[in-house]
């Protein structure tokens, strides 16, 4: 499909030249076969031919994979080609009015056709043009213009054939003189290093206008052969010329032929020649008028001139060269400087100019930002050589999977990109399923197979932003797609850069909040389902925000997990409610053994938290088993540190509760293999438990309850409303309990006082 597409694109590309060569074959042939009377019918080529060029070169002025300067290029040459076209109708019709040399009507539209021309020129370099890069062109072009002007001059006055009427002959003179200049200028920049367009295109362009001089010269003659041979020959050849420039061009972008190298050619030395041909035109008007020592003196003068030139020739070898070195190492630079040493991919600048440029050009663009999931733990699991090898085999599917016009890059770590060339949400989210997939694929190193899965966020571009507003949009998807339960993707929405400005500043207050004694620390009691004593109580931690007012732990914990806020968060908890503990059991003989604390996996990745732990409990003189920390099932997974942590904090005889059972992995072999000594029921499986309405859930408690009885766990259930759920519950093999029916969470206070030596039965 691929091939096929771009076969036909190849196909209509090359049609102009294929006119253009055809209308050079027909005057050829209408020349030696034809009626060379009928002017009118042999010269029909030169306007089709000028129009066909007028097409190739507006097409390339379209193309999208051409940048803004090489655009405008062709643009002008397009004009230019118009200009051409009525150049040669006024060719024709001067020829069939039998008018001797080149009549005004053609002339005054060649001489816009070389005006469009040298307006191009202004977009041939690749950088900014310094002031003495435009003196010294000024200077080059005067050369060749005073030159040009007086050999014309000369030929103007002695070649035109008697009767051509002044005007006629000055315009052709200016024309001639505009061909001249033409051809060195893009000869020149044909072989010059550091040139936008391709370099084989200027050369044939400035072919183009050799032709052009040669056909003034020829009408100049004025005789009926040069008419004839200009304008059915000389037109189609110039617009055939234009068109596979064009067409040189076309492909260069396409990638399908190479950028010509700069060549030091024939181009270089024009403007030189010129100054020979004007030295010749002294000496030979000199020695018409001068006796044999005034020619002496004048071919010495001119003599002198040539070995200054050949001198300079030789300075500007050498220069050239070594401007050529300088290049190249430029090239070299900026290339290391744009790619990533280890996968070989563009890196974050290179990306980000890619990008740039296609949203300067006004093109389609939307970005892939693609983070690799947990990949920590790889790292930390495999070491960072072998990691390194698992990042280059994820690069290179990348890369492979990139279509056409699509390129990918690592932005830095495990994070990479990709550039597409689309603005339509739904093919940026089908980017995004296919490289999430590419990514999913197995993976090898040292002689390990792993899983990878990777989150991706996506943004496209909307009119007028720039790159770095791009990635950044990409960056706050990518979050969002993390948080949603990673190995996904997210589409950037302008109200995530709010969530994400929120979070933001929250964090700061949170940070303020630590710091200024704003936490407080609620208790909820947990209790025994059978006897109906008070068991246990959790530790949950609540946030009064001096102007906020109170905020909820189910705001502020996401936003202390991701900013690292809920390590030092985490430590005041632990420290405040094991003080508490100890407290209620200085106060309480019947004080509860052990208080439940929620940690954070991030507390739990911390390389110092067993010490921790253990230098809270002896701070507060408890025993390890006074204290039960709460965490989750994904912190389970999250890798060896973490396993070994809770392998160690499990040896010290704290306890561990694994936290909103239920909701997540649930395996048995998770079980098994973390020294698990109390299971939470999450209470989503208790509600709704007395109707009974949810046989799903109904069927998860009681598995849970067995499950916990069969391994010698303690199986508590959480948020408990209501008295049915707590029957329920106890029946189904419960034997603790939290929830608002028997107890929200409590100040400290309210809590120890449940705790009062005089006989209670909190059980409603
Ligand atoms: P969790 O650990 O599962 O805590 C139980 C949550 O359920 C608490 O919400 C508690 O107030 C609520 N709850 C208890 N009984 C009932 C009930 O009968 N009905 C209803 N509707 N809710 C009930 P809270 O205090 O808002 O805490 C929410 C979550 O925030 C906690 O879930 C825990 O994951 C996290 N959290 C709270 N404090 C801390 C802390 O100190 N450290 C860490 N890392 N996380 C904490
Ligand atoms: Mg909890
Ligand atoms: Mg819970």
């Amino acid at each position: 499909m691929k091939t096929g597409e771009s076969t036909s694109r190849d196909r209509t590309g090359a049609l102009p030249v294929l006119v253009a060569v055809l209308a050079v074959l027909g005057a050829t042939a209408w020349m030696s076969w034809g009626d060379t009377g009928d002017l009118a019918v042999g010269s029909l080529g030169g306007p089709v031919a000028a129009l066909a060029a007028a097409v190739g070169t507006y097409r390339v002025s379209r193309s999208p994979r051409a940048d803004p300067q090489v655009r405008g290029f062709w643009r002008l040459w397009a004009y230019s080609s118009g200009f051409l076209a009525l150049c040669a109708v006024g060719a024709t019709v001067g020829a069939v009015r039998g008018h001797p040399g080149m009549p005004v009507y053609e002339a005054v539209p060649a001489l816009f056709c070389l005006s469009a021309a040298g307006l191009a020129f202004r977009h041939v370099a690749l950088t900014r043009r310094t002031l003495s890069d435009w003196a010294r062109l000024l200077l080059d072009g005067a050369a060749v213009a005073i030159a040009g002007a007086l050999l014309f001059g000369y030929a103007v006055v002695n070649l035109a054939p008697p009767g051509t009427p002044l005007p006629d002959r000055w315009a052709a003179g200016a024309v001639g003189v505009g061909c001249l200049l033409g051809m060195v200028v893009f000869g020149k920049a044909a072989v010059s290093p550091g040139t936008r367009v391709d370099p084989g295109a200027l050369g044939i362009l400035a072919l183009s206008l050799l032709i052009g001089l040669i056909e003034v010269m020829l009408m100049l003659s004025g005789t009926r052969l040069s008419a004839v041979l200009v304008t059915a020959l000389g037109y189609p050849l110039i617009a055939l010329a234009f068109c596979t420039a064009a067409y040189r061009q076309a492909r260069v972008l396409d990638g399908r032929t190479a950028p010509a190298r700069p060549r030091w050619s024939l181009a270089d030395w024009l403007q030189y020649l010129a100054v020979a041909c004007t030295a010749g035109l002294v000496i030979t008007v000199s020695a018409q008028d001068l006796g044999l020592r005034g020619r002496a003196v004048i071919a010495g003068a001119v003599l002198i001139a040539a070995i200054i030139v050949a001198r300079q020739l030789l300075s500007l070898r050498e220069n050239r060269l070594a401007l050529i070195d300088i290049r190249h190492r430029q090239a070299e630079l900026r290339r290391l400087a744009l790619s990533d040493s280890l996968t070989g991919l563009p890196n974050r600048t290179g990306f980000s100019v890619a990008l740039a440029e296609r949203l300067e050009a006004g093109l389609p663009a939307s970005a892939l930002l693609i983070d690799i999931d947990d990949f920590k733990m790889v790292n930390d699991t495999l070491g960072p050589a072998a990691a390194d090898q698992l990042l280059v085999q994820v690069a290179q599917r990348l890369q492979e999977s990139c279509g056409a016009d699509e390129s990918a890059a690592r932005l830095g770590g495990d994070e990479f990109a990709v550039l597409l060339p689309v603005d339509d949400p739904a093919a940026a989210e089908a980017a995004a399923t296919r490289v999430q997939r590419t990514v999913g694929r197995p993976v090898t190193s040292a002689d390990q197979q792993f899983l990878l899965h990777a989150s991706v966020g996506i943004a496209v571009a909307a009119p007028g932003e720039t790159a770095d507003e791009v990635l950044r949009n990409a960056d706050i998807a990518m979050y969002a797609a993390k948080e949603s339960g990673k190995a996904s993707w997210a589409r950037f929405e302008p109200r995530m850069r709010q969530d994400m400005t929120n979070h933001a500043r929250l964090a700061g207050e949170l940070h303020d909040g630590i710091a200024g004694g704003e936490l407080r620390l609620l208790y909820q009691p947990v209790y025994d389902l059978v006897t109906g004593r008070l068991h246990g109580a959790e530790a949950l931690v609540r946030w009064q925000h001096p102007s906020r007012g109170f905020v909820s732990p189910g705001e502020f914990i996401p936003v202390a997990e991701r900013s690292g806020l809920i390590v030092p968060l985490g430590a005041w908890v632990l420290r405040e409610a094991c003080t508490q503990l100890s407290r209620w059991r200085q106060a309480h003989p019947n004080a509860i053994e052990a208080v439940n604390v929620n940690v954070a996996v991030r507390q739990l990745r911390e390389a110092g938290f067993v010490d921790e732990v253990a230098a809270v409990l002896s701070d507060t003189g408890l025993m390890p088993n006074n204290l039960i920390l709460e965490v989750t099932e994904s912190s389970v997974v999250d890798g060896w540190q973490v396993r070994e942590t809770l392998q160690a904090l499990h040896e010290m005889g704290v306890r561990l509760a694994l936290d909103d059972f239920g909701t997540g992995q649930s395996s048995l072999s998770l079980l098994r293999a973390f020294p698990v000594d109390v299971l939470k029921l999450d209470k989503s499986f208790v509600d709704g438990i007395a109707d009974g309405e949810d046989r799903g859930r109904l069927a998860v408690a009681a598995a849970v309850a067995q499950l916990a009885e069969h391994l010698q766990l303690k199986a508590v259930a959480e948020g408990i409303e209501s008295q049915e759920q707590m029957d329920r519950l106890r029946d189904m093999g419960y034997r603790y309990g939290q929830g608002f029916y028997m107890a929200k969470p409590l100040p400290a206070d309210e809590c120890g006082a449940l705790m009062a030596p005089a006989p209670v039965d909190q059980v409603r």
